[in-house]
């Protein structure tokens, strides 16, 4: 290994850059001391190097864990076309090039090591690990989307739990988690589950400039508006749908329209997956219409345009998915269709779950895909407070900030709405407040004697869905407060109070009023 009088001069010799990216030279001081790290960065901030360059500069081998062969293979080709010695160990060889290639890291040719985190914690490979910190010397390791780890995340992989192992078993080598994932409870769980000592927590700017944000009713003239969409844009696109069944439909509507679109889910062939998103990457095919398998691992830099067509489980997962548009910087458009049947289709959904655990987390995650959705704020706002990030608004660049929405004054319905929750002490979530503002005679209400409150009957000109509708806004405007632990019993905060005494009024978005309306008559 040369020596190098500067961090940038090791940079400027292995990667040929002139400068670090925000955040990464700090990251890599502190991986040279040997500190347990958590990385949060969001995809195509450059997290690659900060484990690399440090497994560069440091004696031995550093063991990078990564999910999938796909991504083994992109970043070991492109660390030897640099002339760094990398390898990775998977299933895809066979017998003789494993051997090959654990001799060739017991003779100290290579720095770092890709493997799946299975394979690295088999009691088969472990034993290899230890004559490598015997004979070479185990500088560290890196475990890549480290989210996985979690089953809040958005791809939840069983195997890396067991990658806690790694820190009974090798307690002073140090663990770099690395993950573009941005919420606060994920990287909680990353830390708990890996066993991290005391580590140091670097958190990115989630915020990506060039894409456009936007949510728009999703209605019978959807496919339509979709069809000219793609017609105008030229560039790649994505569109995500929920199940299997309507990416096959959509992508046959699609190709009967001559536009050139493949599907891409589970149920279809290994073959066939990777040819099509092959010919995706290549501009071979200008659409492809996916279920959420389409992701991880697919790196097209110029994809202009991403679609949601249902309604994403999390937003989480919607943020990741629609940022697979405009990786190489320029504008690109990310587009939501929304309707409140998709709603209760979730909610159906979370209610045939058994696992209460699995339901809690699901409506905890709906939740949130609403206030994004439904929520007059700018886009980012949402999005980014969502990770923990503050961010003041008028973006410039998502339909809430360039056009604002036509709303309504809902100040009085406000108040009846909050006077109820009032009235029953802030002991019920949204549906029982609904069915006391309407008269409900449900058997719960008349046992609580809620009948008898002043606000019993008092919203029975609107509907259910339109209370729903107003309740659901008070509490992303913050004029309203949940508890979190799975109830989501109302509570009032000051602001509310504020609405009660008629010092602050309520807007709505007539739209989604008028729309409501016409979903309920037929
Ligand atoms: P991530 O893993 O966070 O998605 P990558 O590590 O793949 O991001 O980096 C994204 C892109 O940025 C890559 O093309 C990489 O070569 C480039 N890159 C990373 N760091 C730098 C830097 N300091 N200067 C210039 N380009 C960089
Ligand atoms: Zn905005």
């Amino acid at each position: 290994m040369p020596p190098f009088p500067s961090l940038e001069k090791a940079l400027k010799h292995y990667y040929g850059y002139d400068s670090f990216r925000p955040g990464q030279r700090q990251i890599v001081e502190e991986a040279l001391q040997n500190r347990d790290l958590l990385i949060v960065m969001p995809t195509g901030g450059g997290k690659s190097l900060c484990f690399q360059l440090p497994a560069l500069l440091k004696p031995g081998l550093t063991v990078v864990v990564s999910p999938l062969i796909s991504l083994m293979q992109d970043q070991v080709e492109a660390l030897r076309d640099n002339g760094i010695g990398a390898t990775f160990l998977n299933s895809s060889l066979n017998q003789w090039q494993v051997r090959h290639r654990e001799e060739a890291i017991l003779n100290n040719k290579v720095k770092l090591l890709y493997v799946a985190p299975e394979r690295l914690v088999s009691e088969r490979f472990l034993p290899f690990i230890d004559l490598v910190k015997h004979q070479i010397g185990l500088n560290g390791f890196a475990i890549d989307e480290a989210h996985c780890v979690s089953e809040w995340g958005h791809d939840f992989r069983p195997e890396y739990r067991q990658l806690a192992r790694l820190r009974q078993r090798y307690p002073d080598i140090s663990i770099m988690a690395l993950t573009a994932t941005a919420t606060e409870r994920v990287r909680q769980d990353i830390m708990t589950q890996l066993r991290l000592a005391n580590p140091q927590v670097h958190v990115a700017s989630f915020n990506r400039h060039n894409l456009y944000y936007e949510v728009l009713p999703k209605s019978k003239n959807t496919y339509t508006e979709i069809l000219l969409r793609i017609r105008q844009e030229k560039g790649s696109g994505i569109i995500y749908c929920l199940s299997r069944k309507t990416v096959d439909e959509l992508t046959f509507k699609l190709q009967k329209n001559e536009i050139n679109a493949l599907p891409y889910h589970a149920g279809l062939s290994d073959e066939e997956r990777a040819s099509n998103q092959t010919r995706f990457i290549r501009d071979d095919v200008q659409i492809m219409v996916a279920t959420v398998a389409f992701g991880m691992g697919i790196n097209k830099p110029d994809v202009r345009f991403v679609m949601h067509y249902d309604l994403p489980r999390n937003l989480e997962g919607y943020y990741q998915e629609a940022g697979r548009a405009g990786r190489d910087g320029e504008s690109a458009k990310c587009t939501l269709f929304y309707s409140y049947g998709d709603v209760k289709k979730v909610e159906w959904s979370i209610e045939q779950r058994t696992d209460a655990k699995e339901q809690q987390i699901a409506r905890h995650q709906l939740r949130k895909v609403l206030d994004y959705a439904e929520g007059t704020e700018c886009r980012r706002t949402i999005q980014l407070s969502y990770f923990g990030e503050f961010f003041a608004g008028s973006c410039g660049n998502c339909d809430n900030c360039c056009s604002p929405k036509n709303t309504e004054d809902w100040s009085t319905e406000a108040m009846k709405f909050l006077s109820c929750v009032a009235r029953c002490k802030e002991r019920y979530g949204m549906n029982y407040i609904i069915e006391v503002l309407r008269g409900s005679k449900n058997q719960k209400v008349l046992q609580n004697k809620h009948d008898e409150l002043s606000t019993y009957g008092i919203g029975k000109d609107r509907t259910a869905e339109q209370w729903k509708m107003l309740g659901r806004s008070l509490l992303h405007q913050g004029l309203l407060d949940q508890t979190t632990d799975g109830y989501a019993v109302l509570k009032l905060n000051p602001l509310s109070w504020e609405v009660m005494r008629r010092q602050r009024s309520v807007h709505l978005v007539v739209t989604a009023f008028k729309k409501k309306a016409s979903e309920e008559t037929n």
